[in-house]
This record gives C-alpha cells, sequence and structure tokens, in this order.
C-alpha cells in the first residue's frame, strides 16, 4: 500500500528539504520505491540536495498540457541504490501555479507505483502549504528545538487536523544536547508536553550539512557513521513501523566530550 506523506513546518529553513532528501535515500535503500516531490516552487532545491539539477527535462505542467506522459516528469537519481525519483513542481514561464485539484490528479496517477510519496513543502501556511497538503494522508512535521519553531508547528498540526490529515509525526531537527543540558535550548520532552505530538525522529545538529549539500549528496551516503546519519536512518525505519530506540544524544555528547578531554 502506498503512503503520500507531506513534510512540513509553517516555519522556514528547519530542515524539510534536508529531512526529505535524507530520509528519501533512506526508505528507497531499505527497499521501498520512493518519489520525492519538490512542492516548494519558490525555492526548489530539493534538486539541488540530491545532485539532480541538471537532469531535470520536463515539469508538472508540460504533462498538464499534454507535452508529455507523467514518467517523463520524473528523475530517477542513479547514485542511489534502490528505487529514488523525483517530481519538480517547478512554476512555468507564466508563473502559473498548481492548483489543489492538479495536484490530487497528479499523485493519483503516481500512487499506484511507489510505496512512499514524500512531498517537500515550502514555508508558511498559504497556497503553496494547501496544494502540498492536498493530496497527502500523513504529515512529518519538522521542528526546530526553538519556540518560534514550536508555536508555528502547533498552528500547522491544527491546520494538518482540520483537513482530516490525523496521522501526524513530528521530526525534532538541529538539537544541541550541550544546549539542552546547560537548559539553553527546550528539551524533547518539553516538546512533548507542548505539542502532544508522536516524535518519530530527533536529528542532532551537524555542521557537516553543509558540505553535502554543496556536493549535492544527502549526508547519510556518507561513510563516515555520524550520528546524524544514524538518526536519520532510524527515523526512516521507524516510518516503516519499525520499532527503534531513540539514540541517547546526551551521552553521547558527554563521550565526545569525555574522549576529547582525555586526547588532550
Ligand atoms: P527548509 O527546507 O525547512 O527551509 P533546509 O532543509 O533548506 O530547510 O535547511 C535550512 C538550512 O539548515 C540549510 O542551510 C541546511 O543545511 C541547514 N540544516 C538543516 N538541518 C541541519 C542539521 N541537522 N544540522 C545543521 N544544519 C542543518
Ligand atoms: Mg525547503
Amino acid at each position: 500500500m502506498s503512503r503520500t506523506i507531506v513534510v512540513t513546518s509553517g516555519k522556514g529553513g528547519v530542515g524539510k528539504t534536508t529531512v526529505t532528501a535524507n530520509l528519501g535515500v533512506c526508505l528507497s535503500e531499505l527497499g521501498s520505491k520512493v518519489l520525492l516531490i519538490d512542492a516548494d516552487t519558490g525555492l526548489r532545491n530539493l534538486d539541488l540536495m540530491l545532485g539532480l539539477e541538471n537532469r531535470i527535462v520536463f515539469n508538472c505542467f508540460d504533462f498538464l498540457d499534454g507535452k508529455c506522459t507523467i514518467e517523463q516528469t520524473l528523475v530517477r537519481d542513479k547514485q542511489t541504490e534502490g528505487d529514488l525519483l523525483l517530481l519538480s513542481l517547478t512554476k512555468n514561464r507564466e508563473e502559473r501555479s498548481l492548483s489543489e485539484d492538479e495536484m490530487i490528479g497528479i499523485i493519483s496517477k503516481l500512487r499506484e507505483k511507489f510505496d512512499f510519496i514524500l512531498i517537500d513543502s515550502p514555508a508558511g501556511i498559504d497556497e503553496g502549504f494547501r496544494i502540498s497538503i492536498a493530496a497527502a494522508e500523513e504529515a512529518l512535521v519538522v521542528i526546530t528545538p526553538e519556540l518560534a519553531s514550536i508555536r508555528d508547528a502547533d498552528k500547522v498540526i491544527g491546520l494538518l487536523l482540520s483537513k482530516q490529515i490525523e496521522k501526524v509525526n513530528l521530526v525534532i531537527n538541529r538539537v544541541r544536547p550541550e544546549m539542552v543540558q546547560r537548559n539553553n535550548m527546550i528539551s524533547v520532552d518539553d516538546i512533548v508536553d507542548i505539542l502532544s505530538t508522536n516524535i518519530i525522529g530527533v536529528i542532532p545538529e551537524d555542521k557537516n550539512i553543509i558540505i553535502s549539500t554543496n556536493r549535492g549528496e544527502p549526508i547519510v551516503k556518507d561513510k563516515n557513521k555520524s550520528l546524524i546519519s544514524q538518526s536519520l536512518k532510524d527515523t526512516a525505519r521507524r516510518i516503516t513501523g519499525q520499532k527503534i530506540p531513540f539514540l541517547d544524544l546526551e551521552s553521547h555528547w558527554i563521550k565526545r566530550l569525555f574522549f576529547k578531554r582525555q586526547r588532550s
């Protein structure tokens, strides 16, 4: 059975596109057929993060205008083991944007070909958000441990529920255990109390993301075994229904500090 999941947040810059690209790679490496849809027509950077920016030939309007088949609008990521494809909902020259009905039509044509369709949504709760959620049955809400992000997520969760999207899971991104320890950052437990929504992923802050983004290679492909990579892989497994315990980021952080001190 196919699952269509919108990756959303309310607040921009919290890591939706990063999470979508990495979970796409992980889910396809776990054996699922995965389609990623870039519904952030304004910023459109899912193709960059996957290193596919030069491979897009047709967009969804070419399909809607009868110039190509729906399959021709999909770009396959040949660098990833398994089936990972990308559909970019770029605006055409007339800046026409997709309607909710057109989005529903496109997804219904593609649904049976994939196990997972992940839709990367733009920031905000306006038109782009409405189109992104139009055909979704589930949502991943990405937040960072900051009040502004949590408040926006609260609003978004309310909107999702009002659209009958009831299966909502949280991904907490850019967690810095050392700041939580010093009481300078909101903890995961506090977030659970505020949002009372199930948490499916806790992803640490990692400055190496910049390198992977610039290379067009999601960080989970990195050969170095990093905490961020492990936490993204665990999140993908939880999405498929596996019961995976959460990494204890705090104790990992303390261990790292301890070894650093021992070495110095
Ligand atoms: P969004 O799609 O929500 O706007 P992006 O995925 O584009 O957010 O990420 C915004 C910025 O945050 C990017 O520069 C990205 O590299 C950075 N970023 C995302 N996740 C992390 C992380 N876990 N650690 C460090 N930087 C991150
Ligand atoms: Mg984005």
